[in-house]
């Protein structure tokens, strides 16, 4: 299976994703701002509430370390439910700036 990057075979769950066509709503693009950041997720995660698949999705993007929003859950609070990505920017750039305070 080959779905914009996804390629495990083991997840049968995504044939009944409601989000598929829609995925560039699931993952940011090159140089994305916060704001535009935040209403994407939004609007991804309201998604996600109404798909029949969430707890799949939440646990596969949890134990595969994924970027983008995962079963209704950005990338960020997969890294704060202890799910760490290896380079996860957003979290960086705070911990920089709590540190320059
Ligand atoms: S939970 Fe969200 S990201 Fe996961 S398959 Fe459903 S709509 Fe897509």
């Amino acid at each position: 299976m080959r779905t914009n990057g996804i390629t495990d075979t083991n997840i049968g769950w995504f044939e009944f994703a409601i989000c598929r066509g829609k995925l560039d709503l699931f993952f940011p693009k090159v140089a994305e701002r916060p704001e535009r950041r935040v209403k994407r997720e939004a609007e991804a995660t309201k998604l996600c509430r109404q798909c029949p698949v969430s707890a799949e999705c939440r646990e596969y993007g949890r134990n595969n370390h994924e970027y983008g929003v995962w079963g209704g859950e950005t990338e960020i609070q997969r890294h704060e439910a202890g799910f760490d990505l290896p380079a996860i920017i957003g979290v960086r750039k705070r911990e920089t700036l709590k540190k320059s305070l």
